[in-house]
């Protein structure tokens, strides 16, 4: 997906935006109670916090909302981009996969992460290790089983979307 494979120096870790997240975290799940201790800080290019972001899937009853997609929807709105590129995001928590999928849309250059998906299961039973291994799994065989239907017909739409002149290129 990256498209530049000469990758930059890797940044050094900003000790004050990781305590941030960290904090966030804190804030969102043992005061405002409004979800999973995870906080999150995205940093642009310049060493500048665009955005922040904490969990609130049990305040807004929102499975999506997680700190990074807060985080990140919030940095892209300030750069008017969908792409952060030369940003880096700062996480409490190793990133679950849909959030590391969101930063790859994104093309975040770098994430720093504190705790780990395994101190996320053993304190809150998080289960994003589950997930990470339904990824790999044939579609039909995993917990919430997927299956081909209609290609064809979906297909068309996209033989008319490549050969738009002035498609949406991503
Ligand atoms: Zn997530």
């Amino acid at each position: 997906m990256k498209k530049n494979c000469q990758k930059e120096i890797t940044p050094k870790p900003n000790e004050s935006h990781m305590l941030r997240a960290i904090a966030l975290g804190r804030k969102g799940a043992l005061i405002e109670k409004s979800g999973g201790p995870f906080g999150c800080v995205i940093v642009d290019k310049n060493g500048e916090v665009i955005a922040e972001g904490y969990n609130q899937v049990i305040k807004n009853n929102d499975p999506t909302w997680h700190a990074e997609m807060h985080a990140i929807r919030d940095a892209c709105q300030k750069v008017r981009s969908p792409h952060l590129t030369g940003c880096v995001l700062y996480t409490s928590a190793e990133c679950c996969p849909m959030c590391l999928a969101a930063a790859y849309w994104a093309r975040i250059s770098h994430i720093f992460y504190a705790s780990h998906m395994t101190d996320a299961y053993h304190y809150g039973k998080f289960q994003d290790l589950e997930i990470v291994t339904e990824l790999v799994k044939e579609p039909q065989t995993r917990e919430i089983p997927s299956y081909e239907f209609k290609r064809q017909e979906a297909v068309e739409v996209w033989k008319e979307f490549s050969s738009m002149p002035n498609r949406t290129h991503y």
